[in-house]
């Protein structure tokens, strides 16, 4: 990972680290150079867009309570509509848990439309940003850096931005960049010039317009369902920079 960000580091987002960049840091100097490329940034949201997230929820919830649900059953990220009675802590409990991260995967789909791909890889920059209490965020570092070498080039360049649960993503600066995220409330504050919203085939109450109305209409905006729709529109983008 090229750079942590977190609530509790000083340096704590893209903006402050800019603002409070001395010239006699050498780390400065990389970070400039990085700059001057006109590689666009994709800001990819990690749960749920990364990682198999509400896939393990549920099977930690189908254990637990003796449940037969499927992925079809969820329709919320407080899992009530796995088992009601679920509490924002229960679920911060379960994203910290060593069950939760010995069956936490990097998804089949991003791997194939993303990191095999190596127009897509290569032609972009890449952000990483994520929501969670410390320990959650921690652990998502930790992973990220014990991934196999083939795909160690590619996490080594990412920036991570670890944001609080009670922060928003508009503290990242997605100035001309790409967001990708499974929750519509996510995309409908930052500036990035895109906002794509993954439903993965899902039907929950983040992915609609109910939860998010200043999106209607918004020509900046795509709703795909799958990692390849979002492969597609990257390749385009890399050919007639449309965004
Ligand atoms: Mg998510």
């Amino acid at each position: 990972m090229e750079k942590s960000h977190n609530e509790n580091s000083n340096d704590s987002n893209q903006v402050s680290s800019k603002d409070g960049s001395s010239p006699n840091n050498p780390s400065n100097y990389k970070k400039q150079s990085d700059k001057q490329s006109n590689k666009q940034t994709i800001f990819l949201d990690v749960d749920d867009v990364i990682f198999n997230s509400s896939e393990v929820v549920l099977s930690i919830l189908n254990k637990k309570y003796n449940l037969h649900k499927t992925d079809a059953d969820i329709k919320d990220w407080s899992y009530n509509s796995i088992y009601r009675g679920m509490t924002r802590m229960m679920v911060e409990e379960i994203f910290e848990s060593d069950d939760f991260w010995s069956q936490i995967k990097i998804r089949e789909e991003f791997i194939n439309s993303i990191l095999k791909d190596d127009r897509i890889r290569k032609g972009y920059n890449w952000a990483f940003v994520t929501q969670g209490n410390n320990n959650n965020l921690l652990k998502k570092v930790v992973f990220f850096l014990n991934q196999p070498e083939e795909y160690k080039e590619y996490f080594d360049s990412v920036e991570f931005y670890g944001i609080g649960l009670n922060e928003s993503k508009n503290k990242v600066d997605m100035i001309n960049g790409i967001q990708v995220d499974d929750n519509f409330e996510k995309l409908s504050n930052t500036n990035a010039a895109l906002k794509v919203l993954l439903k993965n085939d899902r039907e929950t109450k983040h992915n609609n317009y109910g939860c998010a109305t200043e999106m209607v209409n918004r020509d900046d905006l795509y709703i795909i369902n799958t990692f390849k729709e979002l492969e597609n529109i990257l390749l385009f983008n890399l050919e007639e920079r449309i965004f």
